[in-house]
């Protein structure tokens, strides 16, 4: 029961968070953590589940589709095998620039 109250105040804090400017951040940590919450820790894609290392992933990645960034829609669980293997495909797919590229070694 208080671990649902203490996860109930940390959204708001969140919310109230809003108004100053770390706000982007606040907002996509929120996102991430619904994201989490949702699939419960579980990659999506090979069904591992490690609280401590999963990463939330854009379907459509963010540089491409950046009005997605907060649609929880857009988002799912990975592990960190799964969401490197998607990064590549994304890369490849959507001739995502240097950034990425360098980001993974590619470039
Ligand atoms: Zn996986």
């Amino acid at each position: 029961m208080e671990n649902t109250l203490s996860k109930k105040g940390k959204i708001r804090q969140d919310m109230i968070g809003s108004n100053n400017h770390s706000w982007a951040g606040g907002k996509s940590g929120y996102c991430k953590r619904k994201s989490l919450e949702r699939d419960n820790y579980t990659c999506q894609k090979c069904g591992y589940k490690n609280n401590n290392i999963m990463i939330v992933d854009h379907i459509k990645p963010k540089s491409v589709y950046p009005h997605l960034q907060f649609n929880i829609d857009n988002l799912m669980t990975l592990c960190p095998n799964c969401n490197a293997m998607k990064t590549l495909s994304d890369i490849k797919k959507h001739q995502i620039g240097r950034k990425v590229k360098e980001k993974w070694k590619l470039a």
